[in-house]
């Protein structure tokens, strides 16, 4: 009885990742009257990616498992490269995915104010220093991890100096780059981030929120710890890098504040997806020399890109699920993000006809003003679905693939001689194919057999495949986008030559083609999901209208990436 017991507390502890792991053991000692506040907290530089999807369901689905709240923080402490058109894109994201974090939006700005007393708080008590060391001569006496560094002579000025000094920082005496403020904490530690690290640097530009009221901004380390504090954040999640980055903030807190609550730093290890970049610097670079068509492309691993492909949050959700939590680096395979929208999207997508390269076929005994309207499921996953309607008449587009004149053995689709059929249609049987002078074929004959309305076998005879078609007269001339990965190297940033990761592009990652697809299609809004039976899932852009239908592939039936690299 004991031992059982014991062990299931074993298999539960198990179970839950070290993340969790360690929330409970707080909540068990008690610790922040036992609150779970979490955060996400994006520097509004760029557009979120895929990684950033991840933290926003590790740190929402934290919060939401144990009863407590999630914040969302704007890390804008540099105006060099903040914009609000970022702050807008990320709510949106977030949102879209599904965290909430109800009325709490929040700002590293907000905390300017407060940032600054606690770095004049910080001087009072001799922990900083205006120094007047350039960029390169701080990091040149900064040593390295197995040599010391050197102490800055600005590092002993007087508190009152110190004090003076960095009063006329902030009121815009000094150009850019001739002040900083320093911690003066250990030059000779093994920890580099301990060796006086920059407080606050000059930048005369105007930010997206403060405007020009400042131009001193805090540097990301000590804004951020800090921010934590300010509100109540219990467990501060943050990937791998900032694990040597923990000692200082916590070195900050403890010379600020007296209170026992203190956030806890987690790390956990980024998301790595092959075939993928995501660094913000790399997606900018694309965005900005052209290689994509902006950040909501959807060849990009930016949530906003993916939810244009037509990916939904469910998949994406269950994608970070699955990848689970780790604590090393590692790469996780594009293909398990693609299976996870493949499962979503087997549920949820109506099904449809569209025909990608046409082969016109002449139904000969099929009368030429009949139009039919033949039953097509919507989606056999889920019956609630329905049905509808679609026309056939004489003549019809099928995919060229579908026929071959002289086909090999085992090949089952249309031929000469040979009977298929047609989708929700009738049997049909190829008598003759018509060619032009140049032998290239032009159109095929075929009979189809009336008593197989439906598709169902008149007779207990067997056909060894059904195939897609369209109807010509009735077919919608529509634009597919097809997409395929944007990088052709499972790790884009490795290139054999030493050039840098656009090496690594792939020329063919979007491909525009004109398709036909079945009329029912014609009133699809933008996002709409569809899967184009045999051929792939597509959703539609927003660029798509009604002069023109626009498809976006957003993932192919089958990993035919799988299927290639194993015949290799
Ligand atoms: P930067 O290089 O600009 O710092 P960043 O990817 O760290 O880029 P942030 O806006 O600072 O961007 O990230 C916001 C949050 O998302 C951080 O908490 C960060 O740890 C997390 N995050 C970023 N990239 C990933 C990733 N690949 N996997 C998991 N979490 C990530
Ligand atoms: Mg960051």
């Amino acid at each position: 009885m004991e031992e059982n017991s014991l062990n299931e507390k074993e298999d539960i502890k198990k179970s839950l990742n070290f993340i969790e792991q360690i929330i409970e053991e707080d909540l068990q000692n008690g610790k922040n009257e036992n609150r779970v506040h979490t955060r996400f907290p994006p520097e509004p530089n760029g557009y979120l990616h895929i990684g950033h999807a991840k933290s926003i369901c590790l740190n929402y689905g934290l919060a939401k498992r144990y009863n407590g709240k999630m914040n969302l923080r704007f890390d804008d402490t540099n105006p060099a490269k903040e914009e609000t058109e970022y702050v807008e894109a990320i709510k949106e994201d977030v949102k879209w995915l599904g965290a909430d974090w109800e009325d709490r939006e929040f700002y590293a700005s907000d905390y300017f104010e407060q940032l600054y007393q606690w770095a004049i708080v910080l001087i009072k008590k001799g922990f900083a220093y205006v120094c007047e060391l350039n960029a390169e001569q701080i990091a040149e006496m900064k040593g390295t991890p197995t040599r010391p560094g050197t102490a800055s002579p600005y590092r002993e000025r007087a508190t009152e100096e110190n004090l003076m000094l960095f009063a006329r920082m902030r009121a815009g005496e000094f150009e850019e780059n001739t002040k900083i403020l320093r911690a003066k904490i250990d030059m000779e530690s093994p920890n580099m981030q301990m060796r006086d690290p920059i407080l606050y640097r000059i930048i005369k530009k105007e930010h997206h929120r403060t405007g020009n009221k400042w131009c001193i901004y805090p540097m990301y380390d000590f804004a951020h710890g800090q921010s934590d504090y300010i509100e109540g954040i219990t467990h501060s999640i943050c990937t791998l890098e900032f694990e040597v980055h923990r000692p200082l903030y916590n070195w900050f807190l403890e010379k600020l504040v007296k209170t026992p609550y203190k956030p806890r730093q987690i790390e956990f290890a980024r998301l790595n997806l092959s075939y993928t970049v995501m660094s913000k610097r790399k997606l900018l670079e694309l965005v900005q020399k052209n290689y994509v068509n902006g950040w909501t492309d959807p060849r990009m691993p930016t949530i906003s890109g993916l939810r244009r492909r037509g990916y939904t949050p469910e998949a994406i959700r269950m994608f970070a699920e699955k990848v689970g939590i780790a604590k090393r680096d590692n790469l996780i395979d594009l293909g398990l993000l693609e299976f996870c929208i493949r499962e979503d999207l087997n549920k949820k997508a109506q099904r449809a006809m569209a025909v990608m390269n046409p082969l016109k076929v002449v139904i000969t005994n099929y009368d030429d003003t009949l139009t039919e309207y033949l039953e097509a499921i919507n989606n056999p996953e889920d019956v609630e679905a329905g049905t509808h309607d679609v026309p056939f008449s004489k003549i019809l587009y099928i995919e060229q693939e579908d026929f071959m004149e002289t086909p090999p053995k085992k090949y089952f689709r249309l031929s000469p001689g040979n009977e298929v059929r047609l989708r929700y249609a009738y049997f049909i049987k190829c008598n003759e194919v018509v060619k032009d002078e140049n032998n290239q074929i032009l159109e095929i004959h075929c009979t189809y057999d009336p008593a197989s309305k439906g598709g169902k076998s008149p007779d207990g005879r067997k056909v060894k495949s059904t195939i897609h078609w369209v109807s010509q007269q009735h077919a919608i001339k529509a634009e597919a986008r097809l997409y395929d990965r944007l990088f052709l190297a499972e790790v884009p940033d490795k290139t054999e030559d030493g050039t840098d990761y656009k090496a690594n592009l792939n020329p063919d990652s979007l491909i525009i083609k004109d398709c036909y697809v079945e009329p029912y299609l014609r009133n699809a809004k933008s996002g709409d999901k569809f899967q184009f039976e045999r051929i792939a899932y597509f959703c539609v852009d927003p660029e798509s209208n009604e002069d023109k239908l626009i498809f976006n592939r957003t993932v192919t039936l089958k990993d035919t990436w799988a299927k290639i690299n194993n015949n290799e």
